[in-house]
């Protein structure tokens, strides 16, 4: 195998892109975690919207499904749609190269929507 030198962060010539949870991210819950009930946060929403207009690449990326097998795509969709989130992508729990569902995220690129 030969190998290439593989870049940490895109060329500067080249669109970022950002993955973005959606729930308890850019949505919270008062009660009942039901995905039909969760609330936008439009301050979250907006911090997500501004990194769209500055070029970024946006990528909503939830496992909502992953657990239940349930495809909540197109819910998801039109929530997204209804609180006038700016993206490019949805990938969900059921899409074809879904989110995983996990508990804990361990990655050097990783922020919480608090620190934007
Ligand atoms: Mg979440």
């Amino acid at each position: 195998m030969e190998f290439h030198e593989a870049k940490r962060f895109s060329a500067p010539d080249k669109q970022k892109v950002v993955l973005v949870d959606i729930d308890e991210t850019i949505c919270f819950y008062s009660e009942v975690r039901r995905y039909d009930l969760s609330q936008p946060n439009y301050d979250n929403i907006a911090k997500i919207n501004k990194l769209f207009d500055e070029g970024w690449r946006v990528v909503y990326w939830t496992a909502r499904g992953a657990v239940s097998g349930k495809d909540y795509t197109e819910h998801t969709r039109s929530q997204l749609d209804t609180w006038g989130c700016m993206y490019h992508e949805l990938v969900t729990g059921t899409s074809s190269h879904p989110k995983p569902h996990f508990d804990l995220i361990i990655d050097d690129k990783a922020k919480r929507i608090e620190e934007l």
